[in-house]
């Protein structure tokens, strides 16, 4: 099957020795599905992939097998060596609402390397967590024509309608931690900046390895933003670039005229909360300063858990660190009936009434879209 993805001469992510830096990502095994073959971006990815050195095994249907372990702990271990080049069915191509962050979701992928302990996929996903890629990308982004327009979240807000019609790439994924193996992203934002239309990529990493972005014709039709977080809390983000990195790499791409942000996130009442998290927006304008035309949102997440997420990483993560004791929080349920577990109101206001002010003081510039 032909692909009819932008080519950018010079682009295309190749393994190479810089990019094999101990921050990327090398499968140990790569499961590939009948379907994924059929694509020419299926294909690529299987080629880099064995290019780094990963086993490559072509399973004989397209439903994923071998990803059991003796125990959670153990499945845990292989799902996160392992990627899978498969199809995205009918189903996952059905983009939803995701509000408040974009109009629609759009994965390129499924799953993500890193070791987070408060990893937002824990309880989101079925199955071990392995890492998913889709070889079918040209079918992906030809759905796209189909929701400009039609959103809630930019396309209805006065104060974001500038935006377009937003499309969130990193809901189920960090889809810069796994570019080096496939080139969607760059594919991504290349056709988002060719596309004549009010439309808006978006996604948030925790990684650095942008220089492959740096020259794509993005046409400021891509905002990419870092997810970073305060010193104490970095500690529970396995297998990330370090924040410093991650501001370095925001430098990088805002220099190269991408839209950018900081998603501040998972926010928490670590030890010495205000200072630590002054230090971090500080350390944000530092590596900002004397950017031309910076447009730079803020988007401000604070630490929460379920009942499903919470035993998920307890399976995951055993003897972590990380606070989630139910008596500590207040308990809410959403819309449709789950429960999750958030800061009592008082902590909440506290620490909102810190950001609003500290961000107006450290990074006047910076558009807050929202506090959750
Ligand atoms: S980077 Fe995001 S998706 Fe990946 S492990 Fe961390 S929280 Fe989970």
């Amino acid at each position: 099957m032909s692909d009819t993805l932008v080519n950018v001469p010079g682009t295309e992510p190749k393994p190479s020795s810089n990019q094999a830096s101990a921050k990327l990502w090398r499968p140990k095994r790569v499961l590939v599905t009948p379907a994924a073959l059929e694509w020419d971006h299926g294909r690529a990815i299987v080629e880099r992939a064995a290019a780094l050195g990963s086993d490559i095994v072509e399973l004989k249907s397209n439903r994923l097998t071998g990803l059991a372990g003796e125990d959670a702990r153990q499945a845990y271990v292989t799902a996160k060596t392992t990627l899978a080049v498969v199809v995205a069915p009918p189903g996952k191509r059905r983009l939803q609402p995701i509000p408040p962050s974009a109009d629609w979701r759009v994965d390129l992928a499924e799953g993500c390397p890193a070791h987070c302990q408060y990893c937002y996929l824990a309880g989101s996903l079925s199955g071990p967590p392995v890492t998913r890629v889709y070889a079918n990308l040209p079918e992906i982004l030809g759905s796209l024509p189909d929701y400009v327009g039609k959103g809630s979240v930019t396309s209805r807000s006065p104060d974001r309608a500038q935006e377009g019609t937003t499309f969130e790439a990193s809901c189920y994924t960090d889809p810069l931690g796994i570019e080096h193996l496939t080139g969607s992203l760059a594919a991504t934002i290349a056709h988002f900046g060719l596309w004549q239309a009010p439309v808006q990529l978006r996604f948030t990493t925790k990684y650095d390895a942008v220089q492959p972005l740096l020259d794509l014709p993005h046409h400021r039709q891509t905002r990419i933003r870092f997810s970073v977080n305060a010193q104490p809390a970095v500690r529970f983000e396995g297998g990330t670039a370090s924040v410093a990195a991650r501001l370095k790499a925001m430098r990088q791409v805002a220099l190269a005229g991408y839209r950018i942000g900081l998603t501040v996130a998972p926010i928490m009442p670590v030890e010495n909360w205000r200072e630590a998290y002054r230090t971090l927006l500080q350390d944000a304008a530092t590596a900002l300063e004397g950017v031309p035309e910076l447009d730079l949102t803020a988007e401000l997440i604070t630490h929460r858990f379920t009942p499903g997420s919470k035993s998920v990483l307890n399976e995951w993560y055993p003897g972590s660190a990380l606070e989630m004791d139910e008596a500590a929080r207040a308990r809410k349920t959403t819309k449709f009936n789950s429960v999750k577990f958030v800061y009592a109101p008082d902590v909440m206001r506290e620490m909102r009434t810190f950001f609003e002010g500290a961000i107006k003081v450290h990074l006047p510039a910076a558009r807050v879209l929202y506090w959750t």
